[in-house]
């Protein structure tokens, strides 16, 4: 033991709830809110059901974090990473070697992926993969012979990650605070978040406000300062904003126009979440960039990948003499064990699970257009299998519930004590994200206990006081 450890009582006699609040850093959470709250353990899970660590079941909502999109327990991605174990598991990618798995996966991607995303670099998960990307965009413009252009812009309430860079380019309060971000180069322009938008639920003025707010960045920037805009299709960590359709098509343009790279941060969309394999495909977008994770092997195993345009490797290969390594890499690059899950993946969204996905998700916008006249909900919304539900304080001015409220801890605790997992953020947002494997009838017990939630919240009496 050591002499500042916390406790010295013997491992084995402390509860898994001790020795966690004592020794393990939960991603996010406030340090002493989480020591006062304690962790929920989670014990085993099947399909869509989890069981925790007293026996008792819940339905989860939200595929683990956005990523379970497979469900639980699926014996055949078991298999796959097992065989690749047994078989090699590891491989380094360093140089010029390589294993079966993730030359494969790079040619399933590279075939699945829009027009010119031909190359792909694996990572360990989405920051990682977006890091990289700022990387190569800014090895890129050197390489071109264009050192000026290091200025990035992307969109408030975007969500890039937790990396040094990425988390700059995430634009959530929370990220940056304490941590001295953004940096100066890191840029935000407005959301086209329809809800909140001045210009309302009138598609094409959003549109065109997200399209001007961009070319003015790039006009105070000065176009050849600016290296590229990033952005997601539907902004996930934000609350779930959907923008209108034909939205990415219009910013795609305009950046090609405007004479900047555009990368496309599928982590949370790709992998069938919104309907098509990736958001891109339904508006026939082909970004310079695109960055993917989660989905990929169903949060089984960890991997990202950053898919780069043929005509950005291509400038990058001939800027490069054949023995001058390009030093961007990571141990576990293209992992074979990650790589294997991966192909199996695939291999079921293909086999029915994205169609099974498209299903449930039309239960889905059913259950979002009935839930949208309970007196708390202000704005519901979604795309495919991924929906949220906008809390208010006035239906018709749109105010917000005060923050004081402390609505996504209730909100959190409330739905897991009625059996449902969801993410609830804290502007009084609830988000949804079944696995693709869910059935109409999981649906339907998911907004059952969502809506019986809502009305325990309705009951309590400062929230009554707040309408
Ligand atoms: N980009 C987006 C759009 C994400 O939603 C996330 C994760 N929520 C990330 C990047 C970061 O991925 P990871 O947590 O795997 O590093």
């Amino acid at each position: 033991e050591k002499a500042s450890s916390p406790s010295h009582a013997p491992l084995t006699n402390r509860s898994l709830v001790e020795i966690d609040r004592e020794h393990l850093i939960h991603p996010v959470a406030p340090f002493r809110g989480h020591e006062q709250h304690g962790v929920n353990v989670l014990a085993s899970g099947k399909g869509m059901w989890l069981t925790d660590a007293n026996g008792r079941e819940v339905i989860d909502a939200f595929a683990g974090l956005w990523c379970v999109n497979a469900g639980y327990g699926q014996e055949s991605i078991v298999e796959a990473a097992t065989k690749q174990m047994r078989e090699l598991p590891y491989a380094t990618g360093y140089f010029h070697f390589g294993a079966e798995a993730p030359i494969r996966l790079a040619g399933k991607l590279a075939e699945l992926a829009p027009q010119d995303l031909d190359h792909v670099y694996f990572t360990l998960g989405g920051s990682d993969a977006v890091d990289s990307a700022i990387r190569y965009i800014t090895h890129y413009f050197n390489a071109i012979g264009k050192p000026e252009k290091k200025q990035f812009i992307a969109l408030e309430w975007g969500y890039h990650g937790s990396s040094s860079t990425g988390a700059g380019l995430t634009a959530l309060p929370v990220f940056h605070r304490g941590f001295d971000l953004p940096r100066p180069w890191q840029h935000h322009i407005a959301s086209p978040y329809p809800y909140r938008h001045p210009a309302g639920h009138d598609d094409a003025a959003v549109i065109a406000s997200t399209v001007k707010a961009l070319e003015d960045k790039v006009l105070e920037l000065g176009a050849d300062n600016v290296a590229a805009f990033f952005c997601e299709p539907i902004q996930g960590s934000g609350g779930v904003i959907v923008p209108p359709v034909g939205w990415l098509k219009a910013i795609r343009e305009a950046c090609t126009r405007l004479g900047i790279l555009m990368l496309v941060d599928e982590v949370i969309t790709g992998f069938g979440r919104t309907g098509p394999m990736f958001a891109c495909d339904a508006e026939g977008v082909s970004p310079d960039f695109m960055t993917l994770a989660k989905g990929l092997t169903s949060g089984y195993v960890p991997m990202g990948a950053m898919l780069m345009a043929d005509h950005v490797y291509q400038a990058i290969a001939d800027s490069t003499a054949p023995n001058v390594p390009v030093g961007h890499g990571f141990t576990y690059s293209g992992h074979p064990v990650s790589a294997a899950v991966g192909l199996e993946v695939i291999r079921l969204y293909e086999d029915g699970l994205l169609a099974n996905g498209a299903k449930t998700g039309e239960r889905l916008a059913e259950h979002l257009a009935r839930i949208a006249s309970h007196p708390l909900v202000g704005d519901t919304r979604g795309r495919g299998m991924l929906g949220a539900i906008e809390l208010v304080a006035n239906k018709d001015t749109k105010a917000p519930l005060n923050p004081s409220l402390d609505l996504g801890g209730r909100l959190s605790r409330l739905t897991w004590d009625n059996g449902v997992v969801v993410r609830c953020f804290p502007q009084g947002v609830i988000g949804f994200a079944p696995a693709l494997c869910c059935s109409t009838d999981e649906m339907d017990v998911i907004f059952d206990r969502v809506e019986r939630s809502l009305d325990q919240l309705l009951e309590m009496p400062d929230i009554r006081r707040a309408l």
